[in-house]
């Protein structure tokens, strides 16, 4: 008997259990809250992967025996960080049609080399907007891939000839699967059916042009004010999934606004207006900073691409400034495919650089991240009964926000109670898992 949903034959449990309960000591303690540091910290896990205990050590519990003890030796430790918005079915700079020419087991090793590459960045939950099946989330659920907790869109709903519309002039489709075309409101609800059938756990759809589209432009508007309106309905009637809308320019933005998504992809576009709008509704912005600092080569880029980023990475850094100094519901995403793989959190580098202080960014990329998720319940922060997706850091990110951009000072990542990612040296006390 073998369930459909994990492929795991009922009787056998695939996940990982090299759960181990830790005690962190000596750590700096920034839980995600937004509240100061706590210098010397102590951070307890359980046998199911929970946190018991984090706070000043002076109130920590007696340490018991059967835990794993690791001396933060003064490092920071943070809870694991959310990236919501990549594309980890693709290579870097590498356009969906590239993929056509790829043996498909190449691309399922590509991608899980990524996974493992984005979880040892820091990244414990990650929101793929387009392009990774629901496999790969059932992959990570169930231990058969180490990557970060996945959510997916799977496929972005477009209009025809919109921004995730990849034809070649002659009509040849190289989406390889990630697009998913709807030009009526019907034809809208249809669509949400679809990707859902799929398994998607929420629904991406383009209500703009974009920058890597060679056919239109960020101003360009994309599915209409009453498709997106269709869309967020089916999604709300389905699990009342979450929407996000690719939203660069202004008008489309207001349209993805007044249709009810649930977060601004990008909004490059925004200005005060739509700002109040979204505050009225309580609306995320994910800026994506990576794809505007990290994410323009001439040499890589087709010229069309190149000449949009630069003309629009001026646009991007005014209004995205605004944004932060408005105290928009800003959520952490890098849009990884279009900038580099591997170093998400140097998105908290680009959002201090536009103002954010380093606290609010850090909040960003964990508790208000969850938030978007529908996960802050069990996740984003360091607090007793939340699950312990955490990281230890070399340095003090409240200095030097930089030190998280670079994998190397992300010396351990614990997801769900187990340790992913370890480079500490051996710890002088306690057992090794
Ligand atoms: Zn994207």
């Amino acid at each position: 008997m073998t369930d459909a949903t994990t492929g795991t034959a009922t009787d056998v449990t695939a996940r990982e259990t090299s759960r181990t309960p830790l005690r962190i000591h000596h750590a700096r303690l920034i839980d995600g809250t937004g509240v100061a540091p706590v210098n010397d910290a102590v951070l307890v896990t359980d046998a199911e992967g929970a946190i018991t205990y984090a706070g000043p050590a002076a109130a920590a519990p007696p340490a018991t025996e059967a835990v794993r003890t690791i001396d933060a030796g003064g490092r920071t430790v943070l809870p694991g960080f959310f990236d919501c918005h990549v594309h980890l079915a693709y290579a870097q700079g590498s356009p969906p049609g590239r993929r056509a020419e790829l043996d498909p087991v190449l691309i399922t090793l590509d991608t899980a080399a990524r996974l493992r590459q984005t979880i040892e960045a820091g990244i414990t939950t990650a929101r793929d907007l387009g392009g990774l099946s629901a496999g790969y989330r059932t992959a990570v659920e169930t231990g058969r891939i180490v990557g970060p907790r996945l959510h997916t869109a799977v496929r972005i709903i477009s209009h025809t000839g919109g921004h995730a519309d990849v034809r070649l002039p002659d009509g040849t489709d190289l989406s390889a699967g990630m697009s998913e075309i709807a030009d009526t409101s019907d034809e809208a609800r249809l669509a949400v059916r679809r990707v859902l059938r799929e398994g998607a756990d929420l629904v991406k759809i383009c209500a703009t042009g974009g920058m890597g589209s060679p056919y239109d432009q960020p101003d360009d508007e994309g599915l209409l004010e009453e498709e997106i309106r269709a869309v967020v309905d089916e999604a709300r009637r389905h699990g009342d999934k979450p929407v996000a809308a690719h939203a660069q320019g202004n008008a489309g933005i207001f349209n993805a606004l007044r249709g009810g998504v649930t977060s601004i992809e990008h909004g490059y576009g925004l200005d005060e207006r739509a700002l109040d709008l979204a505050g009225e509704r309580g609306v995320f912005v994910v800026p994506t900073l990576s794809t505007v600092y990290a994410g323009i080569n001439k040499d890589t880029m087709p010229p069309y691409h190149y000449e949009k980023k630069v003309r629009w990475s001026g646009i991007t850094k005014e209004n995205i400034a605004r944004a932060i100094e408005y105290g928009a519901r800003i959520a952490l995403g890098t849009d990884a495919a279009v900038g580099p793989h591997g170093v998400n959190l140097m998105e908290l580098t680009y959002l201090v650089d536009l103002g954010m202080d380093p606290m609010a960014a850090i909040v960003a990329g964990t508790r208000t991240s969850a938030e978007l998720l529908g996960m802050a319940d069990r996740l984003g922060t360091l607090t007793p009964g939340r699950t312990a997706d955490l990281l230890l850091c070399d340095g003090d990110p409240l200095t030097d926000i930089g030190v998280l951009g670079d994998p190397a000072n992300i010396v351990c990542v614990v997801q769900d109670g187990v340790v992913r990612k370890d480079l500490l040296p051996t710890a002088p006390t306690g057992r090794r898992p």
